[in-house]
């Protein structure tokens, strides 16, 4: 689904992606880990063109991202974002923030996205919580309000930047159970994230990123068991 040919980013003269090559493949999952600043959002940020790009490309279904803004918003459709900080709408309902999109972007009718929208909310446990508004709800909750918003635009590729760093750690399994349902579901994902449990239980491939360049890649068991790389070891050493 995408690829990644020797993509550049620069800020300034700041070298944030130095020449990243990767692909991920429908239905797979992929997980980035890697220190501070190594450049895991900036890669997240560059394929759904929150970034431009410096050098190299990323291809979506064998196109090039588009560069025009209004081409480029149809692209962004087709893929959902989550953020550490979930950023849902405070004054709106659970059930209004997952049924806004499909409404607003994609011109469905109310009561269709509504009906959308409640069974997404069933879908990551928070069918009670519909008419709830986020401040009333748990950071977990959010977090998973978040993700059914992004689901109720049926994207083909989910991208998610730590989410569950900002969580009190007892919310932070109800997230990740609702990400390994959809990663079993089939869903394409990409997660850049702290949780190694999680990364050698769910992903398919895993990515070491240390500045601005990926220093080992491979299947959780190799990274994590057999890393070959010394700083690979050093990083996943400091994680404790
Ligand atoms: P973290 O684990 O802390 O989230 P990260 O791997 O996601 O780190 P990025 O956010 O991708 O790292 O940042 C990569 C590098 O690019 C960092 O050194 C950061 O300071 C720099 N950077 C990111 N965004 C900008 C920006 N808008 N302007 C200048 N530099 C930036
Ligand atoms: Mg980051």
């Amino acid at each position: 689904v995408l690829v990644y040919d020797n993509l550049r980013k620069l800020y300034g003269d700041f070298v944030a992606l130095d020449g990243v090559s990767l692909q991920v493949n429908k239905g797979e999952v992929m997980c980035l880990i890697g220190p501070s600043g190594s450049g895991k959002s900036t890669l997240l940020r560059c394929t759904n063109a929150l970034e431009t790009i410096d050098g190299g490309c990323v291809l979506l279904d064998g196109q090039p991202l588009p560069s025009d803004e209004r081409r480029m918003r149809k692209v962004r459709q087709r893929m959902g974002m989550v953020f550490q900080s979930f950023e849902l709408f405070p004054h709106r309902s659970a059930l209004d923030n997952v049924a806004m999109g499909p409404v607003t972007v994609l011109g469905m009718p109310q009561q269709q996205a509504r009906q959308r929208a409640r069974r997404l909310l069933d879908k990551v446990g928070l069918a009670d919580k519909a008419d709830s508004f986020p401040a009333n709800l748990s950071g977990g909750q959010q977090q998973r309000v978040a993700i059914a918003r992004a689901l109720a635009m049926e994207p083909e590729v989910m991208l998610f930047d730590e989410p569950t760093s900002a969580l009190d750690p007892e919310t932070v399994g109800e997230v990740l159970g609702v990400m390994q349902q959809l990663a079993h579901e089939g869903m394409t994902m990409i997660v850049v994230t702290h949780e190694m449990g999680f990364a050698r239980r769910v992903a398919d491939w895993v990515v070491v990123f240390e500045s601005g360049a990926i220093i080992e890649q491979g299947p959780p068991g190799q990274i994590f068991d057999h890393p070959t790389v010394e700083r690979t070891r050093d990083f996943l050493g400091h994680l404790g």
